[in-house]
């Protein structure tokens, strides 16, 4: 699940992990958010999810109020020690730029179906219920937004 991650970077230039470690919270399913200095700031959501972190970029910055729905594109599985990582992926590199930790927790999956996720996030910026609904007309975008 991690291929396509490992194969956009080239580990002996990007301060990023290169695979799982087993670096985790002690109870819960891993939820953060990185905020990403690239091209375009965005920010990472990160997912615990069968041994990796289901990701996507959330394009503004995610808002903990009901009904604000900001869009997600869903972008490949990242290695669960991801979660905590902060660093500068150097220029030239897949993602150059800073990042840094916006939030960090625990999450509850309290519903999953093919077009809709629905999880209980308790970290500290974003705290509730959030929805993932997946948009028809293109399989990786999705909308974010608290319940
Ligand atoms: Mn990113």
């Amino acid at each position: 699940m991690l291929e396509e991650y490992k194969s956009k970077r080239d580990f002996s230039k990007t301060p990023e992990p290169s695979d799982n470690q087993s670096q985790k919270l002690s109870n819960g399913l891993i939820y953060s958010i990185q905020e990403h200095h690239a091209s375009h700031l965005h920010y990472d959501l990160r997912l615990e999810n069968n041994g990796v972190l289901k990701s996507w970029a959330i394009t503004k910055i995610p808002i903990n109020k009901q009904g604000t729905k900001r869009l997600a594109i869903q972008t490949e599985d990242h290695p669960l020690s991801y979660y905590n990582f902060e660093g500068n992926i150097p220029e030239g590199e897949y993602g150059a730029g800073i990042v840094k930790i916006w939030d960090i927790g625990t999450y509850k999956l309290k519903e999953q179906k093919p077009m809709l996720i629905k999880i209980e996030i308790a970290g500290k910026m974003l705290i509730g219920t959030f929805i993932l609904l997946r948009i028809k007309n293109n399989p990786k975008n999705w909308l974010f937004f608290k319940m």
